[in-house]
């Protein structure tokens, strides 16, 4: 057998992807909706620090060398995606209550799309290089970010929580300047669509109204297909994001996740949680706290973002008002009666998670008084937020319940609390072996706290890749026990309460 040699100038062939169906939907939009634009290869050296096997096999790639070796090169920016047309997409958004009318895929870009049968798949390069919507930016993102959004992305889906995934990690010896000079990297993303409340605001605060109906037709026809069989098929999408953003933020309320940069192009269409950047998971239960050390004046604290979805879906139903009726009076009708369900939408999804956390199976009409007096008692009481739910599953109505009211400061403000707690669980007659069980599965054990993150983010610039991957592995199946990885559940030490994380990534 003779081999041929490859011509040095010749791109590099991809063997894991031919099986696939690739395509790019999104690139037969009209062509102000993008711009075609290939990454930029990394410089220096790079290695794969992670894939994720869960995300792999949502798009069918088998797992060995070749598949490392094709994602190598493709997140390196080396591999053309076969069939991908990569593209950088334009949208616009309310960044801290501000329009900004030109914002765009200013680091990402699009490598093309995937169709299995569960659907269509963007492939979304974080990090690929200077694109026409880079502004003064760098085109990159550092590896300390990509870390976090890599395994945070994958934390959220084994936490059951809709989300971006990421397929796979990339850290290179390209420098990058931010605070410090950092090491670059690039994450690859994967989800249905990346299409922002933003995407609509560019084309109707532009005046280019033409582009709504395309730009909704293009999620209903790929997406959401059921939605054509309604009378009006833009206010059943306007309805459905309404609706999988209130369950979203009723998702990160019940698991303490404060997203840190709720600007209108971090929310996506679909109800995906999307961008993480300064994002964290609430350690000490605080209502007001503020994860985004950039974030001066809380604007997106963790009991703002129920206020903040709804003001950002007030800002999608604003952008789409033109689709929604041809009479602008009738349209901003239409727009107000759907977006003034989202309280009691959100209402009901949160209060669902929470009965869920409390091992509660029957609804009682003051199970909302239960839950804001519980975290009314927690408030001020340094108590942790993970580790109080999980050791909740535990409780005794009939018990002292040491392990639970010797985490707060002052315990009698547990005790006045679990008092109506144990007559609550005595009223629906709650079987406690059960009640465990199901408090087990609402309530995770483990989560990507930001000293974990950090412990992983030192050890990868370092060199070691082997923490991002135990990480990896240990926040894909958060509810389990996992003994031999229970220290990852502890409280954070000391020095956590020193970082910071902002909106420089
Ligand atoms: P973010 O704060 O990451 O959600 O980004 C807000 C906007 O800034 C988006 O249009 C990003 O694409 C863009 N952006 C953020 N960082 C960079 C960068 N390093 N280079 C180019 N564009 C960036
Ligand atoms: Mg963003």
């Amino acid at each position: 057998m003779t081999a041929t040699i490859p011509h040095p100038d010749a791109p590099p062939v991809s063997t894991s992807f031919e099986a696939l169906t690739t395509d790019n939907a999104y690139a037969r939009l009209a062509d102000d909706c993008f711009t075609r634009v290939a990454p930029t290869p990394l410089e220096g050296d790079h290695r794969l620090v992670a894939i994720s096997p869960d995300t792999a096999s949502l798009l069918d790639l088998p797992p060995g060398e070749e598949l490392n070796q094709d994602l190598t090169q493709l997140l390196a920016g080396n591999l053309p995606f076969p069939g991908g047309e990569a593209l950088a997409m334009a949208y616009a958004g309310h960044q801290f209550g501000h329009y900004v009318p030109q914002l765009g895929d200013g680091r990402a870009i699009l490598l093309g799309q995937v169709r299995t049968d569960e659907g269509l798949w963007d492939l979304h390069l974080k990090g690929a290089g200077i694109t026409p919507y880079s502004r003064a930016g760098d085109g990159r993102a550092v590896l300390r970010s990509s870390i976090r959004e890599f395994l945070c992305s994958e934390a959220m889906a084994g936490l059951g929580i809709p989300t971006t995934r990421a397929l796979a990690l990339l850290a290179s010896t390209e420098e990058v300047y931010r605070e410090r000079i950092e090491p670059g990297a690039t994450v690859l993303r994967v989800a249905p669509s990346h299409i922002r409340f933003g995407h609509f605001e560019y084309f109707y605060y532009r005046n280019e109204h033409h582009h709504l109906a395309p730009l909704a037709d293009y999620l209903i026809d790929h997406h959401l297909p059921h939605l054509r069989e309604f009378e009006e098929p833009y206010l059943a999408l306007l309805d459905h994001a309404i609706q999988r953003t209130a369950e979203l933020i009723a998702a990160w309320q019940a698991v303490g996740f404060c997203h840190g940069v709720m600007n209108t192009d971090n929310m996506s269409v679909l109800g995906h949680t999307l961008d993480y950047g300064p994002f964290g998971f609430l350690d000490t239960y605080d209502a007001h706290h503020i994860c985004n050390h950039s974030d001066h004046h809380g604007r997106y604290a963790y009991d703002q973002q129920p206020y903040i979805a709804h003001w950002n879906l007030s800002c999608l139903a604003q952008a789409m008002l033109p689709i929604l009726d041809p009479d602008p009076e009738t349209a901003a009708v239409k727009a107000t009666g759907y977006l003034d369900t989202f309280p009691s939408r959100y209402d009901a999804a949160y209060l669902a998670r929470m009965r869920a956390k409390l091992g509660l199976t029957v609804h009682g009409r003051d199970d909302r008084q239960l839950v804001d007096e519980l975290f009314a008692a927690m408030q001020g009481n340094s108590v942790d937020f993970t580790i109080f739910f999980r050791t909740l599953a535990g409780f005794d109505p009939d018990g002292a319940n040491t392990a639970l009211r010797d985490q707060f400061i002052n315990p009698k403000a547990f005790d006045a609390w679990a008092v109506k707690y144990a007559a609550r669980l005595q009223a629906e007659r709650s079987d406690p072996v059960a009640r465990r069980a199901a408090m087990h599965a609402a309530n995770p054990k483990y989560v990507l706290r930001n000293h974990l993150a950090e412990v992983a983010i030192k050890q990868s610039e370092a060199g070691d890749d082997s923490e991002v991957n135990k990480l990896l592995a240990i926040l894909s199946r958060p509810y389990d026990e996992q003994p031999d990885h229970a220290t990852y559940a502890d409280y954070p030490p000391a020095w956590a309460s020193q970082l910071e994380v902002s909106c420089s990534s």
